[in-house]
């Protein structure tokens, strides 16, 4: 049995004070309702160290949107792993759709990154989707296992990994996978998985689904055998409507 893991990315969104609040809201919704899951909230860099006073010790995890895959140096405008752990950071997004869309990052970055995390011991959850484009020429599963495969080369042990399939299509335009569609795709990369580190191995490794994910539709895609909780942008930005998805996963 997995344990259903649900993060909110905030993405370039929240001050200091603004993300204090949300997180102190989230947790008076959510109270002790999320002991059978995994929750984490990852507000921008420099949110980090407030919003992990916020979180206290109520068990969310605090998670980075990004990190650099060199230990320190010449960068400018990057952080380091070193600098996350330091913050109290349990995990990283990496791999976002955004960062490869706009900030042009291939998977091999993504690979120097994920590898990167996990030497410094925090969790990695690596993204991977397929354009509208790419799903309307077929070639989704082709894309997303080559993303993956690019994105684990070298990774001896998925412990400490999550992989989020986000469709790109369906990141903050409102249209969501329908749950067969996400259902198809997380199937295909847990048997991506299995293929390069056996049974056992993807048996265990968390897939979560990210796109559009709401209140209204988070039960019915996290009721699906292979998706193990949601990744979720513009919905996390307001309490009540993560606080649902949460009680949606927990539950
Ligand atoms: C995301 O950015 O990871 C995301 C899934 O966004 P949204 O939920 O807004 O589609």
């Amino acid at each position: 049995m997995r344990t259903k893991i649900v993060v909110g990315n905030w993405k370039m969104n929240k001050t200091v004070e603004e993300g204090v609040g949300l997180t102190t809201a989230i947790l008076e919704l959510i109270g002790d309702g999320m002991a059978d899951c995994e929750v984490g909230v990852a507000p921008p860099f420099t949110a980090l160290d407030g919003v992990k006073r916020a979180i206290g010790r109520s068990g969310i995890r605090l998670v980075a949107q990004n990190c650099h895959h060199e230990d320190d140096g010449a960068y400018t405008g990057e952080v380091s792993v070193r600098m996350l752990d330091s913050l109290g950071c349990a995990s990283v997004i990496l791999g976002h759709s955004e960062r490869r869309q706009l900030f042009g990052e291939t998977s091999a970055v993504v690979n120097l990154k994920v590898k990167k995390a996990l030497g410094a011991g925090l969790q990695a959850i690596m993204c991977v989707g397929e354009t509208l484009d790419e799903r309307e020429r077929g070639v989704t599963e082709e894309l997303v296992t080559g993303q993956v495969r690019e994105g684990l080369d070298g990774v001896d042990d998925l412990e400490n990994v999550v992989i989020a399939y986000e469709p790109v299509w369906a990141i903050g335009t409102g249209k969501t996978a329908t749950p067969g569609q996400a259902q198809e795709v997380h199937a295909s990369i847990r048997r991506t998985v299995r293929d390069i580190y056996g049974e056992t191995v993807a048996g265990r490794l968390r897939i979560q689904y990210g796109g559009s994910v709401k209140p209204s539709n988070a039960a019915e895609l996290f009721s699906m055998p292979d998706i193990d909780g949601g990744l979720i942008g513009g919905a996390s930005l307001k309490a009540e409507d993560f606080a649902a998805i949460v009680r949606a996963a927990c539950c």
